[in-house]
């Protein structure tokens, strides 16, 4: 069952995307068999169907290139920015409207999404000791009947251990990290445009997660989503020890 769950969390997101560009390219395979049987004469028309097959030939040529480029782990070079932006803003909507249409899970398609996206950070941004790096929490972390504010300032936490904050901020320290807590996607992109990080480190939910590194989308982010053992946006916890290992591999 985990297993099943991890190949589907590795494989929905380019399985939606592909699925939409095969029926891309039938529609355009459709409409080359019967242009001799149909009459194209108006110049609409005639640019229409030059349009939709030049965005086909494209988008299918460049999802190629990216799912290559992503299964051995090489970088993009100067296609980085180019297939980022395809990724987060035409790729993206693509699987998701399948997952509309079929009635799957968003969340898989956002899981898988995200996975993909973070293949490509590994394999595109090399960092070093001296890069700025913005690890970014949710406030949800903190436990709930915390009295102490830690928005602005982590150091204000007082390492009770009813919650991951005190190991985050230890890791902090240890790697010379900004962090930032933010409480909603307003503050968040304030923090991100005041410290210009040259990478992210982003904990959250499915959709703050999704929503953040798309918005965010000429920064590199690594995502990490949270643990929700008690529903949304309440004590949710995360994997330190997996954050640790991340800028471990980051900054090697
Ligand atoms: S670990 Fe820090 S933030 Fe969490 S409950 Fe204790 S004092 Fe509050």
């Amino acid at each position: 069952m985990n297993n099943w769950k991890a190949i589907r969390s590795t494989s929905a997101f380019p399985l939606a995307v592909s699925s939409v560009l095969i029926v891309l390219t039938g529609i355009l395979a459709a409409i080359v068999f019967h242009t001799e049987s149909i009459q194209i004469t108006s110049m609409f028309e005639r640019i229409t169907a030059f349009l939709f097959t030049f965005a086909a030939i494209f988008l299918s040529f460049l999802w190629l290139l990216m799912l290559l480029y992503e299964s051995f782990d090489r970088p993009f070079g100067k296609l980085h920015k180019t297939a980022k932006w395809f990724l987060f803003f035409v790729y993206y909507p693509f699987a998701m409207v399948i997952a509309t249409l079929f009635r799957l899970s968003r969340e898989d398609i956002q899981t898988s999404f995200l996975e993909f996206q973070n293949r490509i950070f590994l394999a595109n941004n090399k960092l070093n000791s001296q890069s700025r790096l913005l690890l970014l929490l949710p406030h949800c972390l903190q436990f709930h009947d915390c009295k102490v504010r830690i928005t602005r300032d982590i150091n204000s936490c007082e390492d009770c251990g009813e919650c991951d904050i005190c190991n985050l901020k230890d890791l902090g320290k240890r790697f010379d990290m900004k962090i930032g807590i933010a409480n909603g996607g307003t503050l968040a992109r304030k923090i991100v445009n005041d410290i210009q990080p040259d990478a992210i480190i982003a904990v959250a939910c499915h959709r703050d997660l999704t929503d953040g590194v798309r918005e965010s989308w000429k920064f590199p982010v690594y995502a990490i989503l949270n643990e929700r053992p008690f529903g949304p946006c309440y004590d949710t916890r995360v994997d330190t020890e997996k954050i640790e290992s991340i800028l471990q591999l980051i900054l090697s």
